[in-house]
This record gives C-alpha cells, structure tokens and sequence, in this order.
C-alpha cells in the first residue's frame, strides 16, 4: 500500500472509528486511521497480539494520564453561559481518553440499546421551550440489524427479555451476563420490592471466552482503566479485525489538524505526526469519529460553516444517590456496573403530574445504574492523617461500605448548548481548544429530584443507614462529568437544520462522514456507545455498497 491510495482516512480510533475501520476494511477498502493518542492496545506489526500495557494502577490512570489527554497541553475551557464572558474554566472538562482504541478502552461498556420511542421523541412527547427537540431521521427498525451486528461483533453479555422496557431484539445475546456484584443484588431486591424492574445490564465485557479473548476475571479496576486481559471488546475487537485484513493502517500519535476540502468535496487531511512535521494524506473518503468534542471541533478548524455544528450538545444528566450500607458491600469489587433498571426512562401519569405541576409539559429519567464507588488511593486521599487513617482504611467506609445508584438523565438538546473554539486559549500543537458552553435545562434538573427522592427510599429499603444526593452538573460543580457526549453535529432529512444526513454524510461535503455519536438528534437515557456502533455499521456499510464493496 503506497501513501497515497487510501479509499477512507479514519480520524479517531475509539469505538466508532474501529467500527468503521472493521466494516469497510471487510468490504475490501484501504483505510488509514489517524490517532492523536498514543498506542497502548495492538501491536502493529502483528495485530494478533494484544500489549501489556494496562494494570490495576490508580496513579497511573487516575493521576497521570496514562490513556492521555493532558489537560495542562490539550486545555478545554468551560462556561455555564454567554453571560459568564469567554470562560469561567481552563483545563479539564469532561474528558474520554485519547489513545489508541479511545474511550473504549477504559469504559466500563454497559451497552444497553436506545428503545424505539428514543428516535422519535418530539412525536412522542412533544415540543419542550427552550429545547431543540427532534425525531430521528431513522427510526428503530432501520438500525436493529445493526445493533445486532454490533453486540455481535464487539462482544456483549446480557440476557435478552429480562428487561420489560427493552425494544424489540431479533435475537438473543451473543454471551450470559457476567457474575453480578454483591451491592447490586441487595439493591436489586429492594427495587423489586419498589415495583422496578432491575436486570444484569447488557456489557461489552466477556462473561465467557469469546473472540479469543478470555472472560472478565472482575478485578474490580474497571471504569477510567484499561483491561489487563482485554475482556473488554469494545474497540480491541473492531480494530484487531481491521488490521489484520492488511488492509488498514495505524498512525498513533498523529493529529489531524484540517479536512481538506475543495468545490464540496474532501480531497484528504492535514496532519501532525509523532516528529512534529505537518504532511498531507489524501483519500476518496473522510471518516470523522473524533468523538462528541473533537468532531465539532475539527470541522470549525476546517472552515465549515453551519449554525449548527457544535451546537445541541448533549451529556447526560446524572444524579448520584448514595448511601452507607451496614454491610460489607464490596462494592471495589467485580465490572464497576452490572445491574440497572429503567422504570425512570417512560413518562408516566404520575411523572407527567409532577412535570405539570413543575410547569413543564412531560419529563423523562434515564438508566440507572447500580454502583458501588472507589478503588484503595481514592480513600486514602480522603482519609484523615495518623491513627484516624489506619482506622478509615480498614473500616474501609467507601470501598466497602458505600453504594447506590447513578441515574444517567435524559439531557434535552439546546442551541445555547454548544462546542466552538476557545478564541484565547490553545492547545501544545497551537490550535485553539475545545470551549463548552452548557447549561441544563429545567427538563433535567425537576426529573432529576423527582426521582432521586424515589432512588432514596430504595437504597433505605435495601439498608442504607443514611443517604445522600449529588449531580452532575450541581453540586458536583457546573462541568457535566459524564463522559457521554452528543449532538453536536445533528443528522436529519433538511440541510437548513441539520450539519450531516441521514447516513452521516455531512451535507455541504458528501464524502465526509461523521461515524460518532455527533450525529444524534436526542441523547436518550442510555450510554451513546452502542447505537454510535450500530450507526457506524449502518453508515459504513452503506458507503462500501456505494462503491460495489
Ligand atoms: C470511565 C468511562 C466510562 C464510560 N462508560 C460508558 C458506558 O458504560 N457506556 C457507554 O455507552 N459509554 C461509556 N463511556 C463513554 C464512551 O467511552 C464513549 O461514548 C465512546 O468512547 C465514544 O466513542 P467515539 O469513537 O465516538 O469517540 P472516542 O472514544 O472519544 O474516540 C475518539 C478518538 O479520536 C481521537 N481524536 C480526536 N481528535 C482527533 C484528531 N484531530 N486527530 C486524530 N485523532 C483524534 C481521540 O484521541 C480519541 O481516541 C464511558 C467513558 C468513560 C471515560
Ligand atoms: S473488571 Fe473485568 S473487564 Fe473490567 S478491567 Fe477487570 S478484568 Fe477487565
């Protein structure tokens, strides 16, 4: 493969520019994928094997920024509003890694799927002031094969028909769930007892050996670390499998700095590699999976210009209800998640009456998750100097003794809530930072006390001694922490109020095409992970069949 005959250039390896890779590599295409981050996952040479590189080490991860970004040499800065002036915050604002394999690689991938209401939520609940409310331009049933295809391939277990609010499956899950949590069983009998439905959440993470990978041995390091044993699959399977066709690719630590485009159509990029030298890569087809942030961001750095990209941005609304159980929960302990329930995610009389009552036409919740917290160093950190350290530390309060659930609240699109360019602050290479102006609206802030006072009398059920509430953003302070991020390059039918199509295509350069979670009209109250995947297979699969692939 010479430098110059790639059919697509990828940008981003995460979830949905692995999927890319994988789909079209299987068609037959050539394709070069370019990653900011630096490579911890594959080896290049030999993509059959998997490195070594991650371990249960919390200052590696937590503190220093092993999967990357640095925040102090890629700053994003952080408003509430316009109001607040350029910005109230420069450094850290709501980061997914950057690295080989993205935020895959240190999710801890519950990968529940959107219901059919989800695509259609402006017909179905109606018009909301001061938000952008929108129906998909596809509805559910376009994209099951290719949930299908996707639990397939990246590897998920769960177990199908255990969740009455689930959408329509064609088939059951590729793998059993995995070996639930202790905290999740005792919180789960208490929902029962609330009339809820708990069950084992659907997981990117093996429950059995699958993909020759071995099953999760539940460590316990989970969320914001890599798999020591690559149990996860989501990207690690997608990526391997296009590399090893030999016909993909991988450039790490190369930052795509521009699309390059003339008369609407992208001839290729501009980019930065690991020796500082910026080069050009050209290609017939420009695959954008930079994530929620980045994608908008590379596309104002290129000079496209539509109202639209960057704005609607969503996260998730999370409200965190805790509690200190009497019991030793082990909560440290297993996947960081496995079980949840959505009795929250459907309106109902009651809700729609406290919505009224509110002043808003209908609220929604979202998943919850039931979760314990903290690995050994995080408590310690807390943890008072002297004897009283030694004391904290065996009773071991958080680790053992703390548990709860994490609604992760439906966040309504606004305009007001968007990506641009930071016009002072830039990054190491010179290119201005991310900036996030975000504000929530009512919509998320009254369903998330509504529900909370419920998640409350649950834990107390289950045993908890005392409770407590926070939520991002609120008391956790005004920068959504989620890590789930959407909207910010809008597909639908009408070019006037939508960036790309409905295949991804951005309108005002065909060729281009947004493979990340970018491309959703509405956040739904589940992790974007999966239908990004799912729509990744779509869009990809309908690019190669373009061409005959
Ligand atoms: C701790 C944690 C837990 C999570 N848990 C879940 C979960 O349970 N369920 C769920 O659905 N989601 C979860 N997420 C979110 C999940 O990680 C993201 O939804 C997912 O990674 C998005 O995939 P993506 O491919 O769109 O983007 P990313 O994973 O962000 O990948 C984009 C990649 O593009 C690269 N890139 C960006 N700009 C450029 C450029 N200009 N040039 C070259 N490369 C570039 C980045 O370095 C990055 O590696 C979690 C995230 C975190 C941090
Ligand atoms: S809990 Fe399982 S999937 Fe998660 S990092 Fe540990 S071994 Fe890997």
């Amino acid at each position: 493969m010479t430098a110059r005959d790639f059919d697509a250039i990828i940008i981003g390896s995460g979830p949905g520019g692995s999927t890319a890779a994988d789909v079209l590599t299987a068609a037959g295409w050539s394709v070069v994928i370019f990653e900011k981050g630096r490579n911890h996952l594959i080896d290049v040479a030999d993509p059959s094997r998997l490195t070594n590189d991650f371990s249960n080490d919390e200052i590696k991860f937590m503190a220093r920024h092993f999967l990357g970004p640095d925040p102090l040499l890629e700053p994003r800065t952080f408003r509430s509003s316009e109001d607040d002036g350029e910005r109230t915050h420069t450094g850290e604002v709501n980061t997914v890694p950057s690295t080989v394999g993205g935020g895959g690689t240190h999710a801890d991938g519950k990968v529940p799927r959107f219901r059919e209401d989800d695509f259609r939520l402006l017909s179905e609940q109606g018009p909301m002031d001061g938000a952008t409310v929108a129906d998909w331009p596809i509805a559910y049933d376009d994209l099951e094969p290719a949930y299908a295809e996707a639990e397939r391939l990246i590897g998920v277990a769960g177990e199908a028909g255990a969740n009455p609010f689930a959408a329509r499956r064609s088939g059951p899950y590729p793998m059993p769930p995995g070996a639930p949590m202790y905290g999740a069983l005792l919180t789960s009998a208490a929902a029962e007892k609330h009339g809820w439905n708990p069950y084992p959440a659907p997981t990117a993470v093996n429950s059995v050996p699958y993909d020759d990978r071995p099953a999760c041995n539940n460590c316990g390091f989970c969320a914001f670390f890599g798999c020591p044993i690559h149990a996860k699959g989501d990207p690690v399977a997608s990526l391997r499998r296009a590399l090893m066709t030999g016909r993909a690719q991988l450039r790490a630590e190369t930052f795509v700095s521009r699309i390059i485009v003339n008369n609407g159509r992208a001839t290729g990029v501009e980019y930065i590699g690991p020796d500082g030298v910026t080069r050009t890569e050209r290609a017939s087809h420009v695959i954008l999976a930079a994530g929620g942030l980045e994608t908008p961001r590379l596309l104002l750095l290129s000079g496209f210009e539509h109202q639209l990209i960057g704005g609607n941005l969503m996260f998730h609304y999370q409200t965190y209800v805790m509690g200190i159980m009497p019991m030793r929960v082990h909560g440290h302990k297993g996947r960081s998640v496995t079980h949840v329930h959505d009795d929250f995610i459907v309106p109902d009389l009651d809700s729609t009456a406290a919505a009224r009552d509110a002043g808003l036409p209908w609220f929604k919740g979202g998943m919850v998750e039931h979760a314990g917290a903290a690995h050994p160093l995080t408590e310690a950190k807390l943890a008072p100097w002297g004897s009283a350290h030694k004391d904290t530390m065996r009773r071991s309060q958080m680790r053992e003794h703390l548990w709860g659930f994490c609604m992760q609240g439906e966040d309504l699109p606004q305009l007001t809530n968007r990506v641009d360019l930071d016009p002072a602050v830039r990054d190491v290479r010179g290119f201005p930072a991310i900036r996030v102006t975000y504000k929530p609206h009512k919509h998320e802030q009254v369903a998330s006390d509504y529900y909370a006072a419920q998640m409350e009398d649950c834990l107390r059920t289950a045993g908890a001694e005392v409770t407590f509430v926070a939520t991002s953003p609120g008391l956790i302070g005004p920068i959504p922490i989620s890590r789930h991020v959407a909207g910010t390059t809008r597909m639908g039918r009408d070019p006037a109020t939508s960036v790309c199509d409905e295949w991804g295509r951005v309108h005002a350069a065909p060729n281009v095409v947004v493979a990340d979670s970018s491309l959703f009209p509405t956040g739904a109250g589940y992790g974007p992970t999966l239908t990004l995947v799912a729509l990744a297979i779509r869009n990809m699969r309908a690019l190669a069949s373009e061409r005959g692939g």
